[in-house]
């Protein structure tokens, strides 16, 4: 082969390459002020840091724009509505470098509690044809689905967390009560005793819904931990510390 030919097939390999580039999805449009200024509906946003503030609106605007929203029974999800169920979402993801939840698809919004029927079997195996009322369900590694007055609830300060509860789920996707990341021994000397704990004596601040499965107590630890920090902070302090070591947000600062 020729210089020139040489030249020319490697510029040809280049362009190849250069197209077979994985792909990085653009950076989404900033938020308007407006929607901005919705963040601010979050009772953590006055413990987040000015830099925690910003990755929190550019987080939003990815969640928004790559997310499917779908309001069941009736419900229109407007554009208020799905910033602020993503300002929730996202408060858990602050710290990944890419886009939030890369696996999740979708949001299920429903006016109020759910009514399934649980396929799944008890403790003792029975299976119950019994419908069960919920107000939220992480179904796969793809969709979450929410109440959307029980997500108002927690703007309004509730201990309950709806959209926090299945995010955690999301980022648990083995159900392994640790989230993606965590390191497993040090998660564990610190999660183990206190699951166990949770189910001998119960707790003041974590749900006793807790005490189904390892996953389920950090699904209702994390809604501990951004409800009631400082409460969290004083009846369990290693747990506390740990999820603010793991999350980044010093929401029990005062
Ligand atoms: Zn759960």
């Amino acid at each position: 082969m020729t210089g020139g030919l040489l030249l020319l097939a490697a510029a040809a390999v280049g362009v190849l390459l250069w197209a077979l580039r994985p792909r990085r999805p653009a950076p989404p449009p900033p938020l308007p002020p407006a929607e901005q200024a919705l963040l601010q509906r979050l009772p953590q946003y006055a413990q987040l840091s000015a830099g925690q503030r910003e990755r929190l609106a550019e987080q939003v605007a990815a969640f928004v724009r790559d997310k499917d929203y779908y309001g069941c029974n009736g419900l229109q999800v407007d554009r208020e509505m799905a910033v602020l169920l993503a300002a929730q979402a996202c408060l858990l993801s602050l710290r990944e470098a890419g886009a939030p939840y890369p696996q999740l698809r979708s949001v299920l919004v429903y006016p109020g509690a759910f009514v399934v029927h649980d396929p799944e079997p008890d403790e003792l195996g029975i299976v119950s044809d019994e419908p069960e009322e919920r107000i939220g369900e992480s179904w796969d590694a793809q969709r979450i689905v929410v109440s959307w007055p029980d997500a108002q609830q927690a703007l309004a300060g509730s201990p309950v967390n709806v959209v926090v509860h299945e995010c955690a789920h999301q980022l648990d996707p083995l159900g392994q009560g640790r989230p993606e990341g965590a390191d497993p021994q040090r998660w564990a000397a610190v999660m183990a005793p206190a699951y166990e704990a949770l189910q001998r004596h119960g707790s003041p601040v974590i749900d006793e819904y807790g005490c189904e499965s390892p996953a389920e107590f950090f699904a209702v630890l994390c809604e501990s931990y951004v409800q009631e920090p400082a409460a969290l902070q004083q009846a369990h302090p290693a747990l506390y510390a740990e999820l603010e070591r793991h999350f980044g947000l010093a929401l029990a600062a005062t």
